[in-house]
């Protein structure tokens, strides 16, 4: 929601009128300068939408005011053109109406495009939410980070590196609008305070590591030669929900240089609806590009969401921190999923992350049943992460 600075206001008194923290009202505004409001400024008030009114006989600000349980001032901040003592019938009033509903709805199929509405939408009420693009896959979509908060302690969640694992996605999605919903409105999540976390740790989310793969599961093969190539892959089959690759048949989770040469040698050698290396490490674009996020972002700790297996991975060789172990016993705790130490596969994000930051990193493997889970799973499944994104903020 946007308002229109007037003599004497400041980004203190916005925060104390519409009840929302300084800190997401100046960070929703980065290129006003906090102490040096200029009349006439345009402000973004996060966690806002309005809604529009036509005046009828016998209002007043202070009659639509009270009915709406929103302070006249506010009227007078969205509605600047209107005379309040002199309001005629038909005329528009713009109303304030604090966000407490979620926009994101992850119990769908969910597709790049369902997954780019929901980034735009939650971006419009939430402009505090910073937004990158970190690359292109191969069909040319874009590869995106958001981040929340201000904190030193950088925390990356990731979906989706399988294609028919996109349940990833709509689960990473719908807690962040809680996680926002909370922040805005200042809530609890399973009685634990949000606001704190975001001075304390900055969030980093891809949410879609493979959009081509997951398009492809869900809406069949696009038109063109990459939808030709990845039918002929899938042998002619229509059908591809068995499909793990990106749209050229690579597994991005089997791409990342650590025992690379171990796992290509038992894996298939050519493109593959899934288990294909590639011809080499890093050769595609969703993989390159995650493998730069990683190395410029110092995370704290990584967390790759798959399905399915209820098991959270761990280890690897021996690299992980002894705090790995103290982690996923918690996360294990609270969601009742079975950490697991090692498991004899190589050259994933989380292997390759350990090996080569010794941060903690976990594959969590949401779910139990064949890929893709069916959405039928999808609020038990949502219930049960939720207390893995919150481990991953508090430990
Ligand atoms: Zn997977």
């Amino acid at each position: 929601m946007n308002i229109k600075v007037r003599s004497g206001d400041t980004l203190w008194y916005y925060a104390n009128l519409f009840n929302i923290p300084l800190n997401l009202i100046i960070d929703s505004n980065p290129q006003v300068s906090p102490t040096s409001l200029m009349i006439g400024q345009t402000i973004k008030i996060p966690g806002y939408q309005t809604s529009s009114y036509k005046i009828q006989s016998g209002d007043t600000f202070w009659k639509i005011a009270s009915e709406r349980r929103v302070s006249i001032d506010t009227l007078a901040l969205l509605n600047p053109d209107l005379n309040p003592r002199q309001l005629q019938i038909g005329q528009q009033v713009l109303i304030p109406v604090q966000v407490t509903y979620r926009v994101v709805n992850g119990n769908r199929p969910y597709d790049f495009q369902v997954l780019m509405n929901d980034i735009n939408e939650l971006n419009e009420i939430y402009p505090f939410v910073r937004r990158e693009t970190i690359g292109r896959s191969v069909m040319g979509k874009e590869l995106v980070e958001l981040q929340i908060g201000r904190g030193p302690k950088v925390v990356h969640w990731n979906g989706s590196f399988h294609a028919n694992e996109w349940i990833t996605s709509a689960v990473i999605m719908q807690f962040l609008n809680d996680y926002l919903l909370a922040l805005t409105n200042r809530e609890n999540i399973r009685g634990l305070e949000i606001n704190p976390f975001y001075n304390q740790v900055t969030i980093s989310i891809v949410p879609m590591v493979d959009p081509d793969g997951v398009d492809l599961v869900i809406n069949g093969p696009p038109e063109g030669e990459f939808g030709e190539q990845a039918l002929r892959i899938n042998q002619g089959n229509t059908d591809f929900s068995d499909w793990k690759a990106n749209i050229r048949g690579v597994d991005l989770n089997n791409q990342y240089p650590a025992k690379w040469e171990v796992d290509a040698a038992r894996k298939p050698t050519e493109p593959a609806p899934r288990d294909f290396p590639g011809y080499q490490p890093l050769t595609e674009p969703e993989t390159v590009a995650m493998a730069e996020l990683a190395g410029a972002r110092n995370f704290e700790k990584m967390l790759a969401f798959h399905t399915q297996g209820e098991v959270i991975y761990w280890g690897y060789e021996g690299l992980e921190p002894p705090r790995s172990m103290t982690i996923v016993n918690e996360f294990g705790r609270v969601s009742g999923y079975e950490p697991i130490r090692y498991v004899d596969s190589f050259s994933g994000y989380k292997d390759w992350f350990i090996q080569d930051f010794r941060n903690p990193g976990f594959t969590v493997e949401l779910g139990r049943g064949v890929n893709p889970l069916p959405l039928s799973q999808y609020d038990e499944i949502y219930q049960e992460t939720i207390g893995i994104f919150l481990a991953s903020l508090y430990m």
